[in-house]
Protein backbone atom coordinates (compact mmCIF):
# COMPACT_ATOMS: atom_id res chain seq x y z
CA UNK A 1 0.00 0.00 0.00
CA UNK A 2 3.20 2.19 0.30
CA UNK A 3 4.02 4.29 -2.80
CA UNK A 4 6.83 2.64 -4.80
CA UNK A 5 10.21 3.33 -2.82
CA UNK A 6 8.71 5.37 0.11
CA UNK A 7 10.05 2.74 3.01
CA UNK A 8 13.43 4.10 2.47
CA UNK A 9 12.66 7.75 3.71
CA UNK A 10 10.65 8.86 6.81
CA UNK A 11 7.81 11.31 6.89
CA UNK A 12 10.22 13.71 8.23
CA UNK A 13 12.30 13.34 5.34
CA UNK A 14 9.58 13.47 2.94
CA UNK A 15 7.56 16.82 4.84
CA UNK A 16 11.48 18.27 4.17
CA UNK A 17 10.94 17.96 0.98
CA UNK A 18 7.79 19.28 0.79
CA UNK A 19 8.27 22.33 2.53
CA UNK A 20 11.00 23.18 0.40
CA UNK A 21 8.94 22.92 -2.62
CA UNK A 22 6.87 26.50 -3.39
CA UNK A 23 5.05 24.89 -6.16
CA UNK A 24 3.72 22.15 -4.35
CA UNK A 25 2.60 24.07 -0.66
CA UNK A 26 0.92 27.44 -3.25
CA UNK A 27 -0.56 24.49 -5.30
CA UNK A 28 -1.89 22.33 -2.38
CA UNK A 29 -3.25 25.18 -0.73
CA UNK A 30 -4.80 27.01 -3.25
CA UNK A 31 -7.24 23.76 -3.91
CA UNK A 32 -7.24 22.66 -0.53
CA UNK A 33 -8.66 26.14 0.38
CA UNK A 34 -11.18 26.16 -2.78
CA UNK A 35 -12.26 22.78 -1.20
CA UNK A 36 -12.97 23.79 2.12
CA UNK A 37 -14.53 26.46 1.16
CA UNK A 38 -17.17 24.84 -0.88
CA UNK A 39 -17.95 22.34 1.16
CA UNK A 40 -18.64 25.16 4.34
CA UNK A 41 -21.06 27.16 2.09
CA UNK A 42 -22.80 23.87 0.43
CA UNK A 43 -23.16 22.04 4.33
CA UNK A 44 -24.42 25.75 5.72
CA UNK A 45 -27.20 25.84 2.55
CA UNK A 46 -27.94 22.60 3.14
CA UNK A 47 -28.79 23.67 7.04
CA UNK A 48 -29.39 20.88 9.52
CA UNK A 49 -25.97 19.58 8.47
CA UNK A 50 -24.65 17.79 12.04
CA UNK A 51 -27.79 15.88 12.03
CA UNK A 52 -27.14 14.66 8.10
CA UNK A 53 -23.52 13.62 9.53
CA UNK A 54 -25.40 11.85 12.58
CA UNK A 55 -27.31 10.03 10.05
CA UNK A 56 -24.57 9.15 8.11
CA UNK A 57 -22.68 7.94 10.81
CA UNK A 58 -25.83 5.71 11.82
CA UNK A 59 -26.01 3.85 8.52
CA UNK A 60 -22.42 3.43 8.14
CA UNK A 61 -22.31 1.74 12.01
CA UNK A 62 -25.24 -0.03 11.50
CA UNK A 63 -23.98 -1.61 8.30
CA UNK A 64 -20.07 -2.44 9.38
CA UNK A 65 -21.45 -3.97 12.52
CA UNK A 66 -23.82 -6.20 10.40
CA UNK A 67 -21.30 -6.33 7.59
CA UNK A 68 -21.40 -9.56 6.75
CA UNK A 69 -24.88 -9.65 6.83
CA UNK A 70 -25.43 -7.18 4.15
CA UNK A 71 -22.38 -8.43 2.15
CA UNK A 72 -23.93 -11.77 1.45
CA UNK A 73 -27.47 -9.81 0.79
CA UNK A 74 -25.26 -7.96 -2.35
CA UNK A 75 -23.97 -11.08 -3.49
CA UNK A 76 -26.77 -12.75 -4.24
CA UNK A 77 -28.34 -10.11 -5.79
CA UNK A 78 -25.64 -9.36 -7.61
CA UNK A 79 -24.93 -12.92 -8.88
CA UNK A 80 -28.36 -13.15 -9.52
CA UNK A 81 -28.00 -9.93 -11.51
CA UNK A 82 -25.95 -11.31 -13.93
CA UNK A 83 -22.22 -10.54 -12.09
CA UNK A 84 -19.18 -12.46 -11.53
CA UNK A 85 -18.02 -12.45 -8.19
CA UNK A 86 -14.60 -12.66 -7.03
CA UNK A 87 -13.19 -12.35 -3.38
CA UNK A 88 -9.74 -11.15 -2.80
CA UNK A 89 -7.98 -11.55 0.62
CA UNK A 90 -4.76 -9.30 -0.30
CA UNK A 91 -3.38 -6.76 -2.65
CA UNK A 92 -1.66 -9.89 -4.87
CA UNK A 93 -4.50 -11.79 -4.84
CA UNK A 94 -7.18 -9.00 -6.25
CA UNK A 95 -4.22 -7.95 -9.06
CA UNK A 96 -4.27 -11.77 -10.09
CA UNK A 97 -7.66 -11.99 -10.16
CA UNK A 98 -7.85 -8.89 -12.40
CA UNK A 99 -4.87 -10.17 -14.25
CA UNK A 100 -6.67 -13.35 -15.18
CA UNK A 101 -9.91 -11.84 -16.27
CA UNK A 102 -8.14 -9.66 -18.63
CA UNK A 103 -5.89 -12.07 -19.91
CA UNK A 104 -8.57 -14.62 -20.41
CA UNK A 105 -10.42 -11.72 -22.33
CA UNK A 106 -6.94 -11.54 -24.50
CA UNK A 107 -7.27 -7.97 -23.36
CA UNK A 108 -4.33 -5.37 -24.83
CA UNK A 109 -6.07 -2.27 -23.56
CA UNK A 110 -7.96 -1.68 -20.30
CA UNK A 111 -9.44 1.83 -19.60
CA UNK A 112 -9.66 3.05 -16.40
CA UNK A 113 -11.91 5.40 -14.00
CA UNK A 114 -10.73 6.34 -10.75
CA UNK A 115 -10.49 4.18 -8.15
CA UNK A 116 -8.35 4.31 -4.61
CA UNK A 117 -8.55 0.78 -4.40
CA UNK A 118 -7.05 -0.44 -7.84
CA UNK A 119 -3.83 2.21 -6.85
CA UNK A 120 -4.12 0.16 -2.96
CA UNK A 121 -3.42 -3.12 -4.92
CA UNK A 122 -0.85 -1.11 -7.73
CA UNK A 123 -3.05 -2.50 -10.51
CA UNK A 124 -1.42 -0.58 -13.47
CA UNK A 125 2.04 -1.66 -12.70
CA UNK A 126 0.52 -5.53 -12.56
CA UNK A 127 -1.39 -4.82 -15.73
CA UNK A 128 1.68 -3.24 -17.44
CA UNK A 129 4.23 -5.29 -16.02
CA UNK A 130 1.94 -8.51 -18.31
CA UNK A 131 2.36 -6.20 -21.37
CA UNK A 132 -1.42 -4.95 -21.05
CA UNK A 133 -1.70 -1.29 -21.70
CA UNK A 134 -3.78 0.32 -18.67
CA UNK A 135 -5.00 3.76 -19.18
CA UNK A 136 -6.46 5.85 -16.65
CA UNK A 137 -9.21 8.59 -18.19
CA UNK A 138 -10.04 10.41 -14.68
CA UNK A 139 -7.85 13.85 -15.93
CA UNK A 140 -6.29 14.40 -12.63
CA UNK A 141 -5.13 10.39 -12.63
CA UNK A 142 -4.21 10.75 -15.92
CA UNK A 143 -2.04 13.54 -15.72
CA UNK A 144 0.08 11.77 -12.47
CA UNK A 145 0.21 8.45 -14.93
CA UNK A 146 2.05 10.51 -17.18
CA UNK A 147 4.05 11.92 -14.20
CA UNK A 148 5.11 8.34 -12.98
CA UNK A 149 3.38 9.05 -9.41
CA UNK A 150 1.12 8.01 -7.10
CA UNK A 151 -1.94 10.66 -6.30
CA UNK A 152 -1.60 12.75 -3.48
CA UNK A 153 -5.10 13.22 -2.42
CA UNK A 154 -8.16 10.87 -2.49
CA UNK A 155 -10.51 12.95 -4.60
CA UNK A 156 -8.21 15.24 -6.89
CA UNK A 157 -4.87 13.14 -7.33
CA UNK A 158 -2.75 15.65 -8.87
CA UNK A 159 -3.80 18.64 -6.49
CA UNK A 160 -0.09 18.95 -5.89
CA UNK A 161 0.50 20.53 -9.75
CA UNK A 162 -0.02 23.60 -11.08
CA UNK A 163 -1.28 23.87 -15.08
CA UNK A 164 2.22 24.82 -15.91
CA UNK A 165 3.25 21.36 -14.95
CA UNK A 166 0.80 19.92 -15.95
CA UNK A 167 0.73 21.52 -19.49
CA UNK A 168 4.59 20.71 -20.05
CA UNK A 169 3.18 16.94 -19.43
CA UNK A 170 1.02 16.70 -21.91
CA UNK A 171 2.95 18.92 -24.54
CA UNK A 172 5.32 15.79 -23.97
CA UNK A 173 2.22 13.46 -24.66
CA UNK A 174 1.00 15.35 -27.14
CA UNK A 175 4.54 15.86 -29.45
CA UNK A 176 3.79 19.90 -29.74
CA UNK A 177 3.50 22.69 -27.67
CA UNK A 178 0.20 23.22 -25.61
CA UNK A 179 -0.52 26.47 -23.94
CA UNK A 180 -1.01 26.61 -20.31
CA UNK A 181 -4.77 26.95 -20.72
CA UNK A 182 -7.13 24.94 -18.76
CA UNK A 183 -9.19 23.80 -21.95
CA UNK A 184 -6.86 23.87 -24.46
CA UNK A 185 -5.11 21.01 -21.87
CA UNK A 186 -8.58 19.38 -21.14
CA UNK A 187 -9.26 19.15 -25.03
CA UNK A 188 -6.60 17.38 -25.68
CA UNK A 189 -6.87 15.09 -22.84
CA UNK A 190 -10.76 14.57 -23.83
CA UNK A 191 -9.29 13.54 -27.47
CA UNK A 192 -6.97 11.42 -26.75
CA UNK A 193 -9.05 9.47 -24.04
CA UNK A 194 -12.13 9.14 -26.93
CA UNK A 195 -10.09 6.90 -29.19
CA UNK A 196 -9.14 4.88 -25.54
CA UNK A 197 -12.11 4.07 -24.95
CA UNK A 198 -13.36 2.95 -28.30
CA UNK A 199 -10.82 0.65 -28.83
CA UNK A 200 -10.00 -1.06 -25.03
CA UNK A 201 -11.17 -4.17 -24.07
CA UNK A 202 -11.91 -4.01 -20.75
CA UNK A 203 -13.12 -0.59 -18.59
CA UNK A 204 -12.48 -0.89 -15.05
CA UNK A 205 -14.22 0.85 -12.61
CA UNK A 206 -13.83 1.69 -8.56
CA UNK A 207 -17.33 1.53 -6.41
CA UNK A 208 -18.23 4.55 -4.31
CA UNK A 209 -21.52 2.22 -2.69
CA UNK A 210 -22.45 -1.04 -3.35
CA UNK A 211 -26.52 -1.15 -2.60
CA UNK A 212 -27.24 -4.69 -0.87
CA UNK A 213 -30.97 -4.54 -1.17
CA UNK A 214 -30.33 -5.04 -5.25
CA UNK A 215 -26.68 -5.63 -5.85
CA UNK A 216 -26.28 -2.47 -7.83
CA UNK A 217 -22.90 -0.32 -7.39
CA UNK A 218 -22.95 3.43 -7.78
CA UNK A 219 -20.11 6.00 -8.59
CA UNK A 220 -19.96 9.52 -8.42
CA UNK A 221 -17.99 11.85 -11.00
CA UNK A 222 -17.82 14.75 -12.75
CA UNK A 223 -15.82 13.78 -16.01
CA UNK A 224 -18.56 11.05 -17.62
CA UNK A 225 -15.13 8.92 -17.92
CA UNK A 226 -16.50 6.59 -15.37
CA UNK A 227 -19.78 6.44 -17.72
CA UNK A 228 -17.81 5.40 -20.89
CA UNK A 229 -15.50 3.28 -19.19
CA UNK A 230 -18.62 1.27 -17.88
CA UNK A 231 -21.28 1.25 -20.89
CA UNK A 232 -18.25 0.95 -23.93
CA UNK A 233 -15.91 -1.75 -23.31
CA UNK A 234 -17.74 -5.15 -23.56
CA UNK A 235 -15.89 -6.31 -20.52
CA UNK A 236 -16.31 -4.30 -16.90
CA UNK A 237 -14.04 -5.16 -13.96
CA UNK A 238 -15.34 -3.51 -10.41
CA UNK A 239 -12.75 -3.59 -7.80
CA UNK A 240 -14.39 -2.23 -4.45
CA UNK A 241 -13.40 -2.47 -0.55
CA UNK A 242 -15.55 -5.15 0.63
CA UNK A 243 -16.81 -2.02 3.45
CA UNK A 244 -18.42 -0.10 0.70
CA UNK A 245 -21.80 -2.02 1.52
CA UNK A 246 -24.96 0.22 2.46
CA UNK A 247 -28.16 -1.84 2.66
CA UNK A 248 -30.65 0.36 0.34
CA UNK A 249 -31.51 2.97 -2.06
CA UNK A 250 -32.90 5.10 0.99
CA UNK A 251 -29.34 5.28 2.25
CA UNK A 252 -27.70 5.80 -0.67
CA UNK A 253 -29.58 9.43 -0.66
CA UNK A 254 -28.47 10.22 2.43
CA UNK A 255 -24.58 9.67 1.22
CA UNK A 256 -25.35 11.34 -1.93
CA UNK A 257 -26.17 14.36 0.41
CA UNK A 258 -23.24 14.35 2.55
CA UNK A 259 -20.47 12.63 -0.08
CA UNK A 260 -20.25 15.49 -2.98
CA UNK A 261 -20.48 18.37 -0.56
CA UNK A 262 -17.66 17.08 1.57
CA UNK A 263 -15.85 16.68 -1.10
CA UNK A 264 -16.10 19.46 -3.49
CA UNK A 265 -18.78 21.67 -1.61
CA UNK A 266 -21.41 20.16 -4.56
CA UNK A 267 -25.06 19.55 -4.38
CA UNK A 268 -24.61 16.32 -6.47
CA UNK A 269 -22.02 14.97 -8.57
CA UNK A 270 -22.06 15.83 -12.30
CA UNK A 271 -22.82 12.15 -13.16
CA UNK A 272 -24.17 9.84 -10.75
CA UNK A 273 -24.45 6.17 -12.17
CA UNK A 274 -26.31 3.27 -10.83
CA UNK A 275 -25.11 0.22 -12.15
CA UNK A 276 -26.94 -3.36 -11.73
CA UNK A 277 -25.39 -5.70 -13.44
CA UNK A 278 -23.93 -6.07 -17.93
CA UNK A 279 -26.12 -5.50 -20.61
CA UNK A 280 -29.72 -6.77 -21.32
CA UNK A 281 -31.11 -6.91 -24.42
CA UNK A 282 -33.29 -3.96 -24.55
CA UNK A 283 -30.61 -1.91 -23.27
CA UNK A 284 -28.56 0.25 -25.62
CA UNK A 285 -25.55 0.25 -24.53
CA UNK A 286 -23.35 -1.29 -21.45
CA UNK A 287 -20.92 -4.61 -20.80
CA UNK A 288 -21.57 -7.79 -22.18
CA UNK A 289 -19.92 -9.74 -18.96
CA UNK A 290 -19.14 -7.41 -15.44
CA UNK A 291 -16.77 -8.72 -12.97
CA UNK A 292 -16.67 -7.65 -9.06
CA UNK A 293 -13.76 -7.90 -6.81
CA UNK A 294 -14.61 -7.19 -3.79
CA UNK A 295 -11.37 -6.83 -2.03
CA UNK A 296 -10.20 -7.46 1.58
CA UNK A 297 -6.79 -6.14 2.07
CA UNK A 298 -6.58 -5.52 5.88
CA UNK A 299 -9.83 -4.31 6.35
CA UNK A 300 -11.11 -7.11 8.52
CA UNK A 301 -8.63 -6.73 10.81
CA UNK A 302 -10.49 -3.58 11.83
CA UNK A 303 -13.52 -5.72 12.18
CA UNK A 304 -14.37 -6.05 16.22
CA UNK A 305 -11.50 -3.65 16.76
CA UNK A 306 -13.02 -1.22 19.71
CA UNK A 307 -10.77 1.45 18.28
CA UNK A 308 -10.76 1.28 14.95
CA UNK A 309 -13.22 -0.44 13.50
CA UNK A 310 -14.66 3.01 12.68
CA UNK A 311 -12.15 3.47 9.64
CA UNK A 312 -14.39 0.83 7.56
CA UNK A 313 -17.22 3.65 7.77
CA UNK A 314 -15.03 5.68 5.66
CA UNK A 315 -16.71 7.22 2.45
CA UNK A 316 -13.55 8.69 0.98
CA UNK A 317 -14.95 12.17 0.82
CA UNK A 318 -11.02 13.87 1.14
CA UNK A 319 -12.77 16.65 3.44
CA UNK A 320 -10.16 15.54 6.51
CA UNK A 321 -7.34 15.76 3.99
CA UNK A 322 -8.56 19.56 2.58
CA UNK A 323 -9.20 20.76 6.76
CA UNK A 324 -6.05 18.91 7.78
CA UNK A 325 -2.79 21.83 8.63
CA UNK A 326 -0.25 19.39 8.25
CA UNK A 327 -1.66 18.16 4.99
CA UNK A 328 -2.60 21.11 3.72
CA UNK A 329 1.47 22.44 3.98
CA UNK A 330 2.84 19.01 3.05
CA UNK A 331 0.59 17.62 0.34
CA UNK A 332 0.01 13.41 0.48
CA UNK A 333 3.54 12.21 -1.27
CA UNK A 334 4.97 12.87 2.26
CA UNK A 335 2.49 10.65 3.85
CA UNK A 336 3.74 7.74 1.71
CA UNK A 337 0.85 5.46 1.06
CA UNK A 338 -2.00 5.34 -0.88
CA UNK A 339 -3.74 7.30 1.26
CA UNK A 340 -3.00 10.41 2.71
CA UNK A 341 -4.15 12.93 5.22
CA UNK A 342 -5.68 11.92 8.58
CA UNK A 343 -7.12 9.33 7.50
CA UNK A 344 -3.99 7.80 5.66
CA UNK A 345 -2.09 8.72 8.73
CA UNK A 346 -4.28 5.73 10.28
CA UNK A 347 -5.91 3.63 7.54
CA UNK A 348 -2.33 2.81 6.05
CA UNK A 349 -1.07 1.39 9.57
CA UNK A 350 -4.02 -0.50 9.99
CA UNK A 351 -4.79 -1.78 6.93
CA UNK A 352 -1.17 -2.85 6.33
CA UNK A 353 -0.59 -4.55 9.56
CA UNK A 354 2.53 -3.41 10.37
CA UNK A 355 2.59 -0.42 12.58
CA UNK A 356 6.41 -0.78 13.16
CA UNK A 357 6.67 -0.26 9.72
CA UNK A 358 4.75 3.15 9.31
CA UNK A 359 5.06 4.06 13.18
CA UNK A 360 6.29 7.79 12.29
CA UNK A 361 3.31 8.60 10.18
CA UNK A 362 0.78 8.91 13.32
CA UNK A 363 2.85 11.75 14.47
CA UNK A 364 2.40 13.81 11.24
CA UNK A 365 -0.39 15.15 13.23
CA UNK A 366 -1.20 18.32 15.64
CA UNK A 367 -4.42 16.54 17.11
CA UNK A 368 -6.13 19.49 16.71
CA UNK A 369 -9.33 17.53 15.83
CA UNK A 370 -10.43 19.43 12.73
CA UNK A 371 -10.27 16.23 10.65
CA UNK A 372 -13.16 15.42 12.90
CA UNK A 373 -14.92 18.42 12.42
CA UNK A 374 -14.70 18.07 8.27
CA UNK A 375 -16.09 14.34 8.51
CA UNK A 376 -19.26 13.64 7.06
CA UNK A 377 -19.62 10.62 8.69
CA UNK A 378 -17.86 11.53 12.46
CA UNK A 379 -15.00 9.43 12.12
CA UNK A 380 -13.17 9.99 15.63
CA UNK A 381 -9.73 10.59 13.68
CA UNK A 382 -7.57 12.44 16.21
CA UNK A 383 -8.49 10.39 18.85
CA UNK A 384 -7.28 7.39 16.74
CA UNK A 385 -4.25 8.67 16.07
CA UNK A 386 -3.55 9.13 19.48
CA UNK A 387 -4.15 5.17 19.90
CA UNK A 388 -2.14 4.57 17.19
CA UNK A 389 1.01 6.35 19.45
CA UNK A 390 0.42 4.58 22.10
CA UNK A 391 0.02 1.40 20.30
CA UNK A 392 3.38 2.13 19.27
CA UNK A 393 4.55 2.68 22.33
CA UNK A 394 3.53 -0.46 24.13
CA UNK A 395 5.19 -2.16 20.98
CA UNK A 396 8.95 -0.45 22.48
CA UNK A 397 8.99 1.57 19.72
CA UNK A 398 8.80 4.94 21.40
CA UNK A 399 11.16 7.55 20.93
CA UNK A 400 13.16 6.99 24.61
CA UNK A 401 14.13 10.93 25.01
CA UNK A 402 9.99 11.92 24.67
CA UNK A 403 9.03 9.27 26.87
CA UNK A 404 11.74 10.14 29.83
CA UNK A 405 10.37 14.11 28.80
CA UNK A 406 6.52 13.26 29.27
CA UNK A 407 7.71 11.31 32.68
CA UNK A 408 9.47 14.55 33.95
CA UNK A 409 7.02 16.71 32.64
CA UNK A 410 4.17 14.14 34.47
CA UNK A 411 6.35 14.82 37.79
CA UNK A 412 6.82 18.47 37.48
CA UNK A 413 2.88 19.64 36.28
CA UNK A 414 1.22 17.04 39.08
CA UNK A 415 2.96 19.15 42.26
CA UNK A 416 2.28 22.59 42.67
CA UNK A 417 5.70 23.19 44.01
CA UNK A 418 7.61 21.86 41.65
CA UNK A 419 5.48 23.67 38.72
CA UNK A 420 6.63 26.79 40.71
CA UNK A 421 10.23 26.07 40.61
CA UNK A 422 9.96 24.78 37.23
CA UNK A 423 8.58 28.39 36.04
CA UNK A 424 10.74 30.26 38.61
CA UNK A 425 13.86 28.20 37.00
CA UNK A 426 12.17 28.70 33.22
CA UNK A 427 11.97 32.57 33.58
CA UNK A 428 15.57 32.66 34.48
CA UNK A 429 17.57 30.52 32.01
CA UNK A 430 14.95 31.68 29.26
CA UNK A 431 16.37 35.03 29.88
CA UNK A 432 19.83 34.15 27.03
CA UNK A 433 17.53 32.84 24.46
CA UNK A 434 14.39 34.93 24.07
CA UNK A 435 14.14 37.56 21.45
CA UNK A 436 11.01 39.51 20.69
CA UNK A 437 9.06 37.71 23.11
CA UNK A 438 10.04 34.13 21.60
CA UNK A 439 12.54 31.77 21.70
CA UNK A 440 14.41 30.61 18.01
CA UNK A 441 16.34 28.21 19.70
CA UNK A 442 17.56 25.79 17.04
CA UNK A 443 19.35 23.05 19.45
CA UNK A 444 18.15 20.05 21.38
CA UNK A 445 14.34 18.97 20.98
CA UNK A 446 13.36 22.18 19.70
CA UNK A 447 15.63 22.16 17.30
CA UNK A 448 12.74 20.69 14.45
CA UNK A 449 9.98 22.89 15.91
CA UNK A 450 11.43 25.81 15.77
CA UNK A 451 13.03 25.53 12.03
CA UNK A 452 9.84 26.70 11.13
CA UNK A 453 7.96 28.65 14.50
CA UNK A 454 8.96 30.83 17.13
CA UNK A 455 8.12 28.87 20.46
CA UNK A 456 6.35 31.58 23.18
CA UNK A 457 8.66 32.36 25.83
CA UNK A 458 7.27 32.21 29.49
CA UNK A 459 5.89 35.23 30.95
CA UNK A 460 8.08 36.99 32.75
CA UNK A 461 5.22 37.13 35.35
CA UNK A 462 3.26 34.04 35.65
CA UNK A 463 -0.73 34.41 36.12
CA UNK A 464 -0.21 32.61 39.75
CA UNK A 465 2.51 34.72 40.69
CA UNK A 466 0.43 37.68 39.76
CA UNK A 467 -2.62 36.11 41.29
CA UNK A 468 -0.73 36.06 44.32
CA UNK A 469 0.83 39.33 44.90
CA UNK A 470 -2.67 41.12 44.49
CA UNK A 471 -3.98 38.44 47.02
CA UNK A 472 -1.46 39.65 49.37
CA UNK A 473 -2.31 43.24 48.40
CA UNK A 474 -5.94 42.91 48.70
CA UNK A 475 -5.36 41.32 52.51
CA UNK A 476 -3.19 44.03 53.54
CA UNK A 477 -5.45 46.65 52.51
CA UNK A 478 -8.47 45.32 54.39
CA UNK A 479 -8.58 45.58 57.95
CA UNK A 480 -8.37 42.12 60.17
CA UNK A 481 -12.32 41.97 61.31
CA UNK A 482 -14.00 42.00 64.50
CA UNK A 483 -13.55 37.85 65.93
CA UNK A 484 -17.11 38.76 67.66
CA UNK A 485 -18.41 39.94 63.61
CA UNK A 486 -16.58 37.13 61.79
CA UNK A 487 -18.32 34.56 64.43
CA UNK A 488 -21.71 35.77 63.60
CA UNK A 489 -21.29 36.17 59.95
CA UNK A 490 -20.47 32.35 59.99
CA UNK A 491 -23.67 31.60 62.22
CA UNK A 492 -25.89 33.32 59.74
CA UNK A 493 -24.22 31.83 56.59
CA UNK A 494 -24.59 28.15 58.45
CA UNK A 495 -28.58 29.02 59.36
CA UNK A 496 -28.87 30.00 55.69
CA UNK A 497 -27.39 26.72 53.96
CA UNK A 498 -29.54 25.06 56.86
CA UNK A 499 -32.60 26.56 55.50
CA UNK A 500 -33.37 29.04 58.39
CA UNK A 501 -32.89 32.45 56.62
CA UNK A 502 -36.32 33.51 56.71
CA UNK A 503 -36.02 33.54 61.00
CA UNK A 504 -34.11 36.81 60.30
CA UNK A 505 -36.36 38.18 57.82
CA UNK A 506 -34.35 37.88 54.50
S1 LIG B 1 -12.28 10.01 7.26
FE1 LIG B 1 -14.17 11.17 7.00
S2 LIG B 1 -13.49 13.12 6.10
FE2 LIG B 1 -11.77 11.68 5.84
S3 LIG B 1 -12.07 10.80 3.81
FE3 LIG B 1 -13.09 9.43 5.26
S4 LIG B 1 -15.23 10.13 5.33
FE4 LIG B 1 -14.04 11.77 4.38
Amino acid sequence: MSQPGVMDTTVKERAGLALNDDFLRKAVKFTTERLRNGKKSASEEHGNWDEWRERGRQIRLHTIAYLDYYLNEFVNNARANGVHIHFADTSVEAAAIALDIAAHKQASTVVKSKSMVSEEVHLNHVLESAGIEAIETDLGEYIIQLAGEAPSHIVIPAIHKNRYQIAELLTKEAGEILEPDTTVLAGFVRKKLREKFLEADIGMTGCNFAIAETGSMVLFENEGNARMVSTVPKTQITLMGMERIIPSWTDLEVMATLLPRSATGQKLTMYMSGITGPRRTADADGPDEMHIIIVDNGRSLQLGDPEFQELLNCIRCGACLNACPVYRHIGGHAYGGTYSGPIGAVLTPALNGNIDEWNDIAGASSLCGACYEACPVKIPLHDMLVYLRRRKVEDGHGNKMESMGMKGFAAVVSNSKRFSAAIRLGQIGQKAVVRNNGITLKLGPLKGWNKYRVAPSLAKKSFRQQWNKLDQELNQEQPAMDPSVRSRMEQIIREREEGEGTKHGY
